[in-house]
């Protein structure tokens, strides 16, 4: 039986609701009446119900998919103005008990080298992220009870926060390792996270069970359940997302939204973001193998989708996704993106050899930060390296109210100027620097707030005479 409040994953993402779900999108796709009304109610920017959301992912009449399209792209410069969040993942050991047959790092793959990074290779690679402009990383590892302990994730933030070389630190540190209990989520909280992020990869029970045959991550239950321990554990940031390509896009869309329904229903506060990666090759994976792969039309409907339905979920497309793709999304909802990363354990420092194959998945945006920055400032949008919320004690529900009442735009915007700023200073190429003081110089003027606008233009001279990390 379907039920939001549940606890239980077979309930809150019941097979039945999906295949419900799908059934009344399908038989609606050309149905112009419901389309509007939904659409009409997206236009109120309260978000939509998965099935309302199936609906919209479905239609088929053009003139209405355009609307979509509109919407998504007014709904994310309402939200998120022209800003866009930079991060980088970093990965501390690929050493994994579990056999996901769609990643490389799965234990039985004998070709690929195992790293786990020591203290002293995570300072120098956090060195390294610091000397490109990073402020905010993803922390990524394998689930290998011997090799990568929750004591060596708790070391390694630890390490990577004390970190303070020349004008760099890393501010937030976001995690994304394998799903745990309620007392391991804790001892992250006590840690400072961002962000703790668990891609479900599919939610189709059955295929999550093929695709993941062994280890820890079989359990599906414990599996999907993970956030409800997170909350529980009082990590009241949570990332979802689904690796599109291993089951049918349709399924994974509704299942995903009544995640986040589900979240909301039980404890007020729904995810703080959303990732959509799709399935990429990498060292003994074909993704064609995998036959549910979505073009970029598709990929770009699903984005626009998410948008209008979580209006205060961020939305992250990483260097999975081409220069052209990413430029795409930009526009339809994504709000976040990583810039320049490495893949594989200890890239940053040491670029792979070619025998080597590390990387957990082959990354088609391989730019520079600075091309990232200056791409993204040459396009209009305010590169930012903010990361005042948590900092400030602002998640979970306190994030969310100041999102809805829209007073997150006094922060925001002006954080991304700062923070841009501190970026021009210490790490830019005269050319980025050049077209970053013309666009700060410029959205300046964009601060709603007076009072904040001139607190924000006396921190930002302060930043070019040498003072460092104002945020509001
Ligand atoms: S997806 Fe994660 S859990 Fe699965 S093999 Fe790769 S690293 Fe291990
Ligand atoms: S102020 Fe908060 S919501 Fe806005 S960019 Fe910074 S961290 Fe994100």
């Amino acid at each position: 039986m379907y039920d939001p409040k549940s606890l239980k994953a077979s309930e809150f993402i019941s097979h039945q609701e999906v295949l419900d779900t799908l059934e009344y999108a399908s038989e609606n796709r050309r149905n112009a009446e419901l389309i509007d009304s939904i659409i009409q109610k997206a236009r109120q920017r309260r978000g939509l119900s998965h099935r309302e959301a199936a609906v919209l992912l479905d239609c088929e009449l053009e003139d209405r998919n355009q609307e979509i399209y509109a919407l998504a792209e007014q709904i994310k410069k309402d939200f998120y103005g022209n800003r866009i969040v930079l991060f980088a993942p970093l990965y501390l050991s690929n050493y994994c008990v579990n056999g996901c047959v769609y990643c490389p790092y799965h234990y039985k793959n004998k070709n690929i080298t195992r790293k786990k990074m020591t203290q002293e290779e995570i300072r120098r690679e956090v060195t390294a992220l610091q000397d490109m402009g990073h402020k905010r990383l993803a922390i990524e590892a394998g689930e290998d009870p011997v090799n990568n302990p929750i004591e060596y994730i708790l070391e390694s933030i630890d390490t990577i926060y004390s970190i303070k070389h020349k004008n760099g630190a890393i501010r937030r540190v976001n995690v994304n390792i394998a799903a745990t209990t309620v007392e391991d989520y804790r001892k992250l909280k006590d840690a400072g996270i961002g962000t703790y992020i668990l891609f479900q990869e599919t939610y189709h029970k059955e295929s999550y069970e093929r695709l993941h045959p062994t280890g820890p991550k079989h359990d599906y239950a414990f599996h999907t359940e993970a956030m409800d321990r997170a909350m529980q554990a009082g990590i009241d940031d949570v990332g979802l997302g689904v690796l599109f390509g291993l089951e049918l896009y349709r399924y994974e869309f509704a299942a995903l939204l009544m995640h986040a329904e589900h979240l909301e229903a039980v404890y007020g506060v729904g995810p703080h973001t959303i990732s959509v990666p799709r399935i990429k090759p990498a060292e003994g994976i074909d993704p064609s193998k995998f036959d549910n792969g979505i073009d970029d039309d598709t990929f770009a409907k699903i984005v626009a989708c998410i948008r209008i339905s979580v209006p205060y979920t961020g939305i992250i497309v990483s260097t999975r996704e081409s220069k052209e793709c990413r430029e795409r999304l930009l526009h339809l909802g994504v709000s976040q993106i990583s810039g320049a990363s490495r893949t594989s354990v200890g890239g940053y420092c040491e670029p792979e050899e070619e025998d080597q194959n590390s990387e957990q998945f082959d990354v088609s945006d391989r730019r520079t930060l600075d091309e990232v920055v200056r791409w993204l400032i040459e396009l209009g949008y305010i590169p930012s390296f903010c990361t005042a919320c948590y900092r400030e004690g602002r998640t979970g529900d306190r994030f969310m109210s100041l999102c809805k009442s829209g007073q997150i735009l006094n922060c925001c915007h002006p954080n991304a100027l700062m923070t841009l700023m501190e970026y021009l200073e210490d790490y830019a190429s005269a050319e980025t620097r050049a077209v970053g003081e013309m666009l700060i110089k410029k959205e300046l003027n964009n601060i709603p707030n007076e009072k904040v606008r001139e607190i924000a233009i006396k921190n930002i001279d302060s930043i070019r005479k040498g003072s460092r990390d104002f945020r509001f």
